[in-house]
């Protein structure tokens, strides 16, 4: 590591009349003022304040002043409100703030300034930020921001991020929300264009389609038959029951029929061939002859097809 990095240039052990001169006139002044947050570049709006903030610290830091904490403290994000505002004002609403600055002879003669604005009485803070001089202002229990709202452009790319940051943050009382401390014209209509841009409101509209059901069987629509003559069958349980003194299991067997989809209940003492030929049998008793009788491949009915067949 060279001298120079650790000791500094050698003129500063001089006398400063010694130090080395250059001429100024090599230097030039930039005329061109260049925004130093260009908000076209964010997606969000917490972003962009947070930025804004570091901003603000850094100019606080160049200006000399320091801070113990390093974190960004509530005072710096709520400067870096107002320097927002300040820029998104300056941006979209020059001859409106030209009007609010009491020069209304410039504002009339550029005659562009937006009537929705003027009619909300605006006019500069000791902060520069222009606010709405709104008929609530003896309603002295509100705070500020809502009897004195910031008027915001609704064709400024910040302001469209802020009333999205508003929609994530609160969904559906946005409007409320936002008036407690913005004045936008045309608000609803920009929250329209933020919904049908969310992700998350797209999928709350959204309308499920229901699958395409296939053709019914002949079996469900065979009309002038009786009950159950097409029927199926299967089992539920096993279900705790109190015997005596002893707790034992049942099953419940479940007759439906297909077509006028009445049930018949038989209760299983087991899940056995012979159990299911019981039930079988008091349902055939009870509700007639069956024509076809369908069931899932369980080996209680298998056997039981089995069994009938050869007896
Ligand atoms: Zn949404």
């Amino acid at each position: 590591m060279n001298d120079r990095w650790m000791q500094g240039p050698q003129f500063l052990y001089m006398k400063e009349e010694d130090w080395p001169y250059t001429s100024r006139e090599n230097y030039h002044a930039i005329s061109e003022v260049v925004s130093v947050i260009p908000t076209s570049k964010f997606e969000s709006w917490g972003k962009l304040l947070r930025v804004t903030a570091y901003v603000c610290r850094y100019m606080d830091a160049l200006r000399g002043i320091k801070r113990e904490n390093l974190a960004l403290s509530s005072e710096v994000f709520q400067r870096a409100e107002r320097v927002l505002y300040r820029h998104i004002q300056a941006e979209s609403l020059l001859s409106e703030l030209e009007f609010a600055a009491s020069l209304r002879k410039v504002a009339k003669k550029t005659a562009q300034c937006s009537s929705i604005i003027l009619s909300m009485k605006p006019y500069l803070n000791e902060n520069g930020v222009m606010r709405s001089m709104s008929r609530i202002n003896n309603a002295k229990w509100l705070n500020i921001y809502t009897r004195h709202p910031v008027i915001l452009p609704d064709n400024n790319r910040a302001t469209r991020l802020l009333i999205r940051h508003y929609h994530d943050k609160f969904r559906h009382i946005v409007v409320n929300e936002i008036r407690k401390k913005y004045f936008i014209p045309k608000l609803r209509q920009l929250l329209i264009r933020v919904r049908k841009h969310c992700f998350r409101c797209k999928m709350n509209v959204a309308k499920a389609t229901p699958p395409e059901m296939a053709i019914l069987p002949e079996v469900r629509v065979s009309a002038f038959t009786p009950p159950f003559s097409y029927s199926t069958v299967d089992y539920g349980g096993p279900f705790d029951i109190v015997h005596g003194r002893k707790i034992e299991k049942r099953w419940i067997c479940l007759f439906t029929c297909l077509v006028t989809r009445a049930i018949h209940i038989e209760i299983a003492y087991t899940c056995s061939t012979d159990s299911f030929i019981l039930c079988y049998r008091n349902f055939l008793c009870r509700r007639g002859t069956v024509r076809k009788m369908f069931s899932d491949r369980g080996t209680n009915f298998i056997g039981a097809e089995k069994l009938l067949k050869t007896t």
